[in-house]
């Protein structure tokens, strides 16, 4: 078993008004097999969770922590938190040209194992997940990213999730802009691998329509910059019946 844990964690931005505070003190532990959703209105620092984990550099970490296995991930470069095995979908969004599916995916795997696959192995386990994520065998030699639709980076990115086979994934709106067939097959997807790998899952998202599909353990609700609420998957129901009017309305009176 793995744990990633998240201690008081403040994170704030450079804008051209200044230094702007975004999370404000985010306690979250995660064990691998478990399935966190992170809820909350825009605006309340949900991606910037996300882009902290991953390392992005224009997010800057003020004051606590986050570890791997006691490992501090803050230390860490955005290779090296790969390798520890923390996947973060929005590590390669941006197109690479003249870099293939095929290729781009074996040299992750080399770099995130520190040996190349087999090649008998690796090329059936490339043509199941293709199958399973309904892809057709041609999005293989295609360059990253490059013309991919909203649902075709999805399925890439889930594609890498089955492949590379981390201990903890971080989806951010992987819902955003999926059909309901689409948004199926990607979340079986997710399912698969925590069926296989005991993937722990933080799934973020401002609806619950992904929640019905894959079933949080936990359910943080995440206001302007911290956790305002936890619970069980019985918090997502009520959060579909009622929105977040009154997460806003305590924080409007705080
Ligand atoms: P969410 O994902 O919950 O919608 P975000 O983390 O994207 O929230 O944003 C939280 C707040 O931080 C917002 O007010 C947003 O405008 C601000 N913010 C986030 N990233 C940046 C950035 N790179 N530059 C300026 N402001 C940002
Ligand atoms: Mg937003
Ligand atoms: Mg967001």
């Amino acid at each position: 078993m793995s744990v990633l844990e998240i201690r008081d964690l403040h994170v704030s931005v450079e804008t051209e008004q200044g230094t702007k505070p975004i999370l404000k003190g985010v306690d979250l532990t995660i064990r691998t097999g478990e399935t966190h959703a992170i809820m909350g209105p825009n605006g309340s620092g949900k991606s910037t969770l996300a882009y902290t984990i991953a390392g992005h550099p224009k997010y800057t970490v003020d004051s606590g922590s986050i570890t791997l296995d006691g490992e501090d991930v803050l230390a860490m470069s955005v290779d090296e938190r790969a390798r520890a095995g923390l996947f973060l979908a929005m590590q390669y969004p941006v197109e690479i040209p003249g870099v293939t599916v095929t290729n781009f995916l074996r040299t992750a795997k080399t770099a995130i194992d520190g040996e190349a696959p087999s090649i008998r192995h690796w090329i059936k386990d490339v043509k199941k997940s293709m199958t399973d994520l309904r892809m057709d065998a041609a999005f293989a030699e295609r360059n990253v990213n490059e013309g991919f639709s909203g649902g075709e980076k999805k399925r890439h990115e889930i594609l890498q999730l089955e492949l590379l086979k981390p201990n903890f994934a971080v989806l951010d709106e992987t819902d955003s802009g999926l059909d309901v067939d689409a948004l199926k097959i990607v979340s079986e997807g997710v399912n698969r691998a925590k069926e296989n790998t005991g993937l722990g899952v933080l799934l973020i998202t401002h609806y619950t329509r992904i929640l019905r599909y894959i079933k949080p353990d936990f359910v943080h609700v995440f206001v302007a910059g911290k956790v305002a609420e936890e619970g069980g998957p019985e918090l997502a129901d009520r959060l579909e019946e009622e929105g977040y009017d009154r997460f806003l309305t305590a924080e409007a009176t705080a």
